[in-house]
């Protein structure tokens, strides 16, 4: 038998390779950019097509190739950076495999453009699949222009992994932000077509920040954003810290090493201990740190697509770095102002199971919503006035009518207006209901006494309402008198596209101004008196951490933000009428037990819970 084992060619194994590189195109932005900055450019313009499926051009002013060199480039293991192992450990360079062009080169139809400033002419190089079509002198700009055009073109399954153009599209920002937020020495713009989605001048770190993230009117970086700036002979470390009343869910984190992005959940957890117990453990401070150590105490030699970097004095890092955020949330006399005040369950002992409770019968009118009107001026019954004196308790109890014939069926159709009427007769012919605390409705039922958390339970029945109206497309919008303006980072905007469909189902209304901002011209007719502005904002920093296959997860969410922006809030006096009503809704709901996010809405003392403590 002959032997079997030869060879791969060129391509093949250079396609091969570049899987490991090049999986979509943010790794191709990354890798271009990357040789930019290593090139020594002052300025780095971007333009991508179709979410970088068709067209990735990177153009800078760096110091450019000579003929030999930009056709070298493309080779493997083709590298300027290093010439020896030894090198390996005094990196100052973004690039040093030679592997990044090789590979992309592999993958897509490449024109590569550039000529140094000594040199009268340049060069053009056409190369595609690893086959160089061709190669001239030409006129062209100092410095260096890359086209990476229809990338996988020659890998269709790779094409077909590719995500939305939105995602795709994230994940070049991410990329961005990784190098933009690092190079503040080089300016930068990024084009979507035609779109410009950044124009970022030469810097410093805090207006780098400021232009990238600064539009979103929630974070504004100025007056949240603290120094941090220690000098060790080990390391040296500068950037900024949030102030713990702004950190939130999807807090934006960077680190960066000698110039490069980087994550280190170890150091991560040494800001977040200099924050300890000042803020909310479900939530997490914003930060910007730029760590500078020797190159040699560094390995960054890891896999190219991976970020983690292995420190040498991983330890005595962590402790100056958890000493110097603690050092400045000091100085700024930064005291924990968050109320932890969490919404605390009603914790009451429950004999029977919430289920055995029977909804009451009710003529339910889904549109009617007394807590929007000012039809109701009864004077509310308090718990201290009807508790006044104990024969008004006695008798307020006696006069209840028992709650329990109604409570044996539901029909949930819904009325027209001319019955609004008979509704509002049957609630003022029913039971009394208490009031606690301005915070939980008292009810009698035949097996004892039902409290409801007031707040939750209209979570329950305004989440169901959007949800409806989502699904079913209908609902019902107010025209906003002074719209206000939402503006967005780009890939806020991203996210927010995503979510406008569903937006709109719900009663939002808006007119796109340009430039990552909407005119809020519409908003749902439920929405109660909450910011318009800070309940979009929820909504995004929501949908950011939700999955990335998301309808029904982006549904749920809206539907939650706006329950909770819309609903009564513990500490709201309630009529009579209005406990009735809202009772009412509540048990029309498909599940009116718990919250949407599992909280628990009632609770109850059964009589004989209540005749023990006598
Ligand atoms: P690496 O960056 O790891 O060296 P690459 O494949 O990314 O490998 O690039 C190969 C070489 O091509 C670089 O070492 C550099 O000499 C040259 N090169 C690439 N891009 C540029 C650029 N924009 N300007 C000048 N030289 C470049
Ligand atoms: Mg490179």
């Amino acid at each position: 038998m002959s032997d079997i084992i030869h060879l791969l060619p060129d391509s093949v194994a250079n396609q091969i390779a570049a899987g490991e590189v090049i999986q979509r195109p943010a790794s191709v932005l990354k890798e271009l950019v990357e040789n930019s900055i290593d090139a020594g450019a002052s300025l780095v313009q971007i333009l991508i097509k179709d979410a970088g499926r068709t067209l990735i051009q990177v153009v800078d002013n760096g110091k450019g190739m000579s003929e030999t060199d930009a056709r070298m480039a493309f080779e493997r293991h083709a590298t300027s950076k290093i010439k020896n192992a030894d090198d390996l450990f005094s990196l100052r360079t973004m690039g040093f495999r030679g592997e990044a062009l090789a590979s992309i080169a592999a993958v897509a139809q490449v024109e590569l453009r550039t000529r140094r400033a000594d040199d009268e002419l340049g060069v053009l190089v056409e190369i595609a699949g690893t086959r160089v079509f061709k190669q001239e002198m030409i006129q062209c700009d100092e410095g260096t222009a890359f086209q990476v055009k229809n990338l996988f073109f020659n890998v269709p399954a790779r094409r077909r992994f590719l995500k939305s153009d939105n995602v795709e599209k994230s994940h070049i920002l991410t990329e961005f932000y990784r190098l933009a937020l690092v190079n503040t020495n080089v300016a930068f713009s990024l084009f979507d077509g035609d779109e410009e989605i950044f124009q970022l001048p030469a810097s410093n770190y805090k207006v780098r920040i400021e232009n990238i993230f600064g539009k979103n009117a929630k974070k504004r970086w100025q007056q949240q954003l603290l120094t941090i700036e220690t000098s060790t002979s080990l390391v040296n470390i500068s950037g900024y810290v949030g102030k713990p009343e702004y950190a939130q869910k999807s807090a934006i984190q960077y680190f960066f090493v000698n110039g490069r992005y980087m994550r280190h959940p170890y150091f991560h957890k040494a800001v977040l201990l200099a924050y300890n117990q000042m803020i909310h453990a479900s939530e997490s401070p914003n930060y910007f740190i730029y760590f500078e150590v020797d190159p040699q105490t560094i390995d960054v030699n890891i896999h190219p697509t991976k970020t983690e970097i292995k420190f040498e004095n991983e330890q005595a890092i962590w402790s100056i770095l958890s000493a110097s955020v603690k050092e400045s949330l000091g100085k700024f006399n930064i005291v924990p102002s968050i109320d932890f005040d969490q919404e605390g369950s009603v914790d009451l002992p429950t004999g029977i199971s919430v289920e055995n409770v029977r909804p009451p019968q009710t003529n339910f009118n889904p549109n009617y919503n007394p807590f929007g009107t000012t039809a109701y001026k009864r004077p509310v019954l308090d718990w201290e006035d009807l508790y006044g004196g104990f024969e008004k308790k006695e008798s307020a109890i006696e006069s209840s009518p028992d709650w329990q014939p109604n409570f044996n069926s539901l029909t949930t159709g819904s009325i027209n207006s001319s019955e609004q009427q008979k509704v509002i007769e049957t609630i003022e012919s029913r039971a009394e209901n208490f009031q606690f605390k301005n915070r939980y409705i008292l009810t009698g039922i035949k097996s004892g006494m039902l409290m409801i958390d007031q707040h939750r339970a209209h979570i329950r029945i305004l989440y169901d309402l959007f949800m409806s109206q989502i699904e079913n497309r209908k609902a019902l919008s107010q025209q906003v008198l002074f719209p206000e303006v939402l503006e967005l980072s780009a890939d806020e905007t991203l996210i927010f596209e995503q979510l406008l469909p569903d937006l709109y189902h719900v009663g939002f209304d808006f007119e796109s101004l340009g430039n990552h901002s909407y005119n809020v011209k519409g908003v749902p007719d439920q929405l109660g008196t909450a910011s318009v502005i800070d309940l979009l904002l929820n909504m995004l920093d929501k949908a950011k951490t939700t999955a990335e296959d998301l309808t029904t997860a982006m549904h749920e969410s809206i539907a939650l933000s706006l329950a909770e922006a819309s609903s009564l809030k513990a500490g709201q006096r309630l009529a009579n009428e209005e406990m009735c009503d809202l009772i009412d809704r509540l048990f029309a709901c498909s599940n009116h037990n718990v919250t949407p996010d599992g909280k628990k809405i009632m609770s109850i003392f059964t009589h004989e819970e209540i005749e023990k403590r006598f």
